[in-house]
């Protein structure tokens, strides 16, 4: 029994870096080949997103790069 479905797993990859994703049944989650991030499953439904620990500041709308680019 699978997390998700194939269909679903062959597209998904890490946003990070594009990694494939390797299931966990056991942990419910799917994790990168590459960084080995964790991604829970919840309802089949992987939950990707990249970052959210230090998440505090509710206004973050400085987010896409201005003249000075430091992203990078
Ligand atoms: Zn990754």
């Amino acid at each position: 029994m699978s997390l998700i479905s194939s269909e679903l797993k062959k597209i998904l990859v890490c946003p990070l870096d594009k990694g494939t994703l390797e299931e966990n049944t056991a942990s419910k989650s799917l994790s990168c080949s590459v960084c080995g991030k964790m991604y829970p499953v919840k309802d089949s439904i992987p939950i990707m997103l990249p970052e959210q620990k230090g998440d505090s500041n509710a206004g973050n709308l400085k987010k896409s790069g201005g003249p000075n680019g430091r992203g990078r």
